[in-house]
Parts: C-alpha cells; structure tokens; sequence
C-alpha cells in the first residue's frame, strides 16, 4: 500500500499540475501509455468541475487523495463547495447547469468510462466527493486486477 495527499486552491492554473501529481504516483504501478491518459483525463474532468461548479470562482480547496493497493489505483477528489442537490441526474450524459458556457455536461459520464469503479457523493452546501479507481499496468492487462 502507497498513498499520497495533494491540497490546492481551486484556481484553473492548478489543474495541470493536479493531474501531472497524480500521474506521477500512478507511474509507479507501471501503466500503459493509454491507461496514464485515462486518469490524467478523469482526474482533469474531477478538478476542473471542482473549479466551475463547486467554487465558481470563489477562493477553496481542493483535495487529492490517491492510494495504491496492488495494481490498483484509487483516486478521491473532494471540494468544500456547493455540492450538488441530486447527484443521479448530475451523472446524466449531457446534464449540465451551465449551459451555453461551453459546458457538454459529459463530465462524469467521461470519468465513468475511463475508470474501472466511479461514485460520486455530495451534499448541498457542503461538498462533494468524487470516488474512482481503475487497475493498472500487467495485472489489468492480463485481467487478473482483483
Ligand atoms: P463538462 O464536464 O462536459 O464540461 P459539466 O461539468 O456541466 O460539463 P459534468 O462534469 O458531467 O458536466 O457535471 C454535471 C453537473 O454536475 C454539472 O453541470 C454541475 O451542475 C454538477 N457538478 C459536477 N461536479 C460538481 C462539483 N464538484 N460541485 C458542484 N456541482 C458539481
Ligand atoms: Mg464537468
């Protein structure tokens, strides 16, 4: 078992190098090329909805925890912001609250597909949490992850 804790401000500059922290701990389960991509884009999608919905702009953290168990990475985002009133209909493919600002509401949906497990909990007014893991490198390839 390995983990690591990543605390930043919800400002976009600080996607970037929230999802190059996680890929760098992810390296260390040896995954391919394509898996990396897979959790640089969830992780991407994670944060960035942290920024736009959960802070809107206002000042707040973000929190990053990843652990590794096996060929298994685990990765929970979580913010302090607004959370989110119903949290089936936001997992929706195209449901989005801000449309018409370049918003696809494809979020979750990718983070969905990318991942192996994917759950999201929030209460409004408190925050959100967005829950995923995926297995990496040989013992995903071979299908043996569990
Ligand atoms: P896209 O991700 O395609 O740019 P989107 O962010 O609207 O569009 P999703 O990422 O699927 O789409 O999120 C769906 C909806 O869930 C958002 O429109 C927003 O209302 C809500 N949401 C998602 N993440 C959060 C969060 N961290 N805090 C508050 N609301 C959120
Ligand atoms: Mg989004």
């Amino acid at each position: 078992m390995n983990e690591m804790q990543l605390r930043f401000l919800a400002r976009s500059e600080n996607e970037v190098f929230a999802r190059n922290a996680v890929a760098a701990f992810a390296l260390l389960l040896d995954p391919t090329l394509s898996e990396l991509s897979d959790v640089k884009t969830a992780v991407s999608e994670a944060v960035t909805n942290c920024i736009v919905h959960a802070y809107a702009g206002e000042e707040g953290w973000i929190e990053i925890v990843c652990r590794a168990e096996g060929n298994l990475l685990h990765i929970q985002v979580s913010d302090g912001g607004r959370g989110i009133a119903d949290v089936q209909q936001a997992q929706q493919p195209f449901f989005t609250t801000l449309a018409g600002e370049e918003r696809s509401g494809m979020g979750f949906t990718i983070m969905q597909t990318f991942m192996d497990e994917f759950f999201v909990q929030s209460r409004a007014g408190q925050g959100t949490r967005v829950v995923m893991s995926k297995a990496l490198g040989q013992g995903a390839a071979a299908g043996n992850a569990r």
